[in-house]
């Protein structure tokens, strides 16, 4: 049994991590400021004696005494880090200082939460980790995408510097039960507008393309790269599989036999027009790889949405 912190716990893919944690039997601190998380998505774990969580803002120090960090904290859909993009990088680059500070003082392993917009609107196609990226430095996604450079930039220097234990993982579009109903990601975006009967949204032509992972295959990549040794990447976690927008909304109108209709928006600037993982390195040094479908995935995350909806949460 280890003592693992979790920071963003409180978010989509935190909170499922400190539930598999737990389950799996360690203790598990969750730090969060709920600035995107929601008490609901960790209130079952809350009777835990194992579970314990910290209301504080990762961009402050934090004395604890862990032997893992997963350093998730940090908004990750355009709509919430384009709030306040100067917190963003704030969150990026302090809040990643802070949590190799406690890393280094504990001697603890800490995993970052880094993200496939490192790549930017890529050029290389599908991305590979060699890859250093098409990234607009000025643009309105810098903040988070150039904030995960600096913080992939501040692992890579505390590992050569001061020996600090590093994982990075590149996540690329992930998504299930949990997601923030109002994140104006394109998943939960296009199933509560199909839910509800209101226009699906496409923004561009729908011909740019994103490859989504489920969160079970996510967690099962991100606790694997934890334990490895001898590997502190960084490595690609998504799903190969690559869908048009168009697809998407397609597939989704088509599982919940939707009337609604789809319409067309301006595409926000620095949208990427493409974007799939190459996991050979994971499958190499993991042995992982994902198995859910994009509709089995689809399935389980309507199923959450719709209770949502009838719950009278959204
Ligand atoms: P999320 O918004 O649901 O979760 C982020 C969590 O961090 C929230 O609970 C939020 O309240 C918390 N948080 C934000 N700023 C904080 C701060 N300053 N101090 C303390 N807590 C703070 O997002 P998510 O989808 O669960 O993403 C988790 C991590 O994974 C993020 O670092 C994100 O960049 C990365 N990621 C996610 C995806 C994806 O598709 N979901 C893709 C690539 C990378
Ligand atoms: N998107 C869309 N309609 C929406 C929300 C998003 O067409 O209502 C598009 C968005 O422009 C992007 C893709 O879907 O091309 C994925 O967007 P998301 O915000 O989910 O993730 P990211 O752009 O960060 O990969």
């Amino acid at each position: 049994m280890k003592r693992i912190l979790v920071t963003g716990g409180a978010g989509f893919i935190g909170s499922h991590l400190c539930e598999k944690l737990l389950n799996d039997g360690h203790e598990v601190i969750c730090l969060d400021n709920f600035f995107t998380g929601f008490k609901r998505n960790i209130l079952h774990l809350l009777d835990n004696h194992r579970f314990e969580l910290v209301r504080q803002d990762v961009t402050l120090p934090v004395l604890l005494e862990v032997d893992k960090i997963y350093h998730l904290a940090c908004p990750a859909s355009p709509v919430h880090y384009q709030y306040n993009p100067v917190k963003t990088i704030k969150t990026n680059v302090m809040g990643t200082i802070n949590m190799l500070g406690l890393a280094k003082r504990v001697r603890a392993r800490v995993l970052l939460a880094s993200t496939s917009e490192v790549y930017g609107d890529p050029k290389v196609h599908p991305q590979t980790e060699d890859y250093w990226g098409n990234v607009n430095p000025i643009g309105i996604r810098s903040c988070y995408d150039e904030g995960k450079r600096v913080a992939e930039t501040l692992m890579m220097d505390y590992h050569r510097q001061n020996k600090v234990d590093i994982k990075i993982v590149r996540i690329f579009n992930t998504y299930g039960p949990r997601m923030a109903p109002n994140d104006g990601r394109v998943v939960s975006n296009f199933i509560l507008q199909a839910l509800r009967g209101q226009d699906i949204t496409i923004f561009g032509k729908g011909d740019q393309t994103r490859s989504f992972c489920y969160i079970d295959d996510l967690l099962t990549g991100l606790i694997q790269m934890m334990e490895v040794d001898d590997f502190i990447g960084p490595v690609n976690l998504g799903n190969p599989d690559e869908f048009t927008i168009l697809q998407l909304a397609q597939q989704i109108l088509a599982m919940i036999g939707s009337k609604s209709k789809i319409v067309y928006h301006p595409l926000p600037s620095d949208d990427p027009t493409q974007r799939k993982p190459d996991i050979t390195l994971a499958r190499n040094k993991l042995g992982w790889y994902p198995g859910v479908s994009l509709k089995t995935g689809l399935k389980k995350t309507i199923k959450y949405f719709e209770d949502l909806l009838q719950s009278g949460q959204v």
